[in-house]
């Protein structure tokens, strides 16, 4: 009995070691099954439905991800380390990963990745995977301008369909006019910091003009995502605005 014990404690204390980087995740009932939000850091998340695993911008080592299954489909938004990481790529297992990226990304690929399946989409493409439909927009700076920290046209952001459910993924992006006329988003990640991309009221402002039914601030390091919750439901109360940790590993330290 006390062995027993023992061994369960043991059991419990490895499992969250293992899992000490992720944050929980959330469980959404969609058409045929639950979609699965797994915050990572920064701008990396994983979303899982029906066993199928898409791994938006991996970083963070083969560890960040560990307790997770391999991935079906990788996403690349742009070529920044914070959302291209060849190292993370080469790291995790991508022997049944379809890798979906604009053209400046596939052409930074290492050749250690010339086997790995690559579809190139660019701004306004579309292509289906494992039942999941993917739906290359726009991401860029306002002004537009040649030395702009993103270029319109070079990154993609997302839009899935996963179950019956339209979920946005911004990239780095302001709150250009292709963002604020998108319709019937159901789960938007929107990013907000400086100066790459844009701040909280500006942010705000994007997400209340295309209003998704929840919204998570993500790539938001050094901002107050307390304020942009607190301005989105001032103009709408119905938006369900969800604040994770994405900096988990920052707090551990
Ligand atoms: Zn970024």
């Amino acid at each position: 009995m006390k062995r027993k014990l023992a061994f369960t404690l043991l059991l419990a204390v490895g499992i969250t070691f293992s899992h000490a980087q992720l944050v929980s995740p959330d469980r959404e009932n969609v058409r045929g099954g639950e979609m699965t939000i797994q915050p990572i850091t920064h701008a990396t998340l994983v979303l899982s439905y029906n066993k199928k695993n898409i791994y938006v911008d991996p970083t963070g080592g083969a560890t960040a991800f560990t307790g997770l299954a391999a991935p079906d489909i990788i996403l690349v938004t742009d070529i920044h380390g914070d959302h291209f990481d060849p190292k993370t790529i080469e790291a995790i297992n991508t022997s049944k990963a379809v890798l979906v990226v604009p053209q400046a990304v596939a052409d930074k690929l290492p050749a250690t990745m010339e086997k790995t399946k690559v579809i190139i989409l660019n701004n306004g493409d579309k292509t289906m995977q494992q039942s999941i439909g993917i739906t290359a927009v726009p991401m860029y700076n306002l002004p537009e301008a040649a030395d702009a920290f993103h270029t319109k046209g070079r990154g993609n952001g997302y839009v899935l369909s996963i179950g019956g459910k339209n979920v946005y993924i911004s990239g780095d992006t302001e709150d250009i006019p292709e963002m604020r006329s998108l319709k019937d988003i159901d789960f938007a990640f929107v990013c907000m910091n400086l100066p790459y991309t844009m701040d909280v009221s500006q942010a705000a402002s994007g997400v209340l003009a295309f209003k998704p039914k929840v919204v998570y601030p993500y790539h938001y390091r050094g901002q107050d995502v307390n304020t942009f919750k607190t301005v989105v439901n001032s103009g709408d109360a119905s938006i369900d605005v969800r604040l994770r940790n994405w900096y988990p590993a920052a707090q551990k330290s």
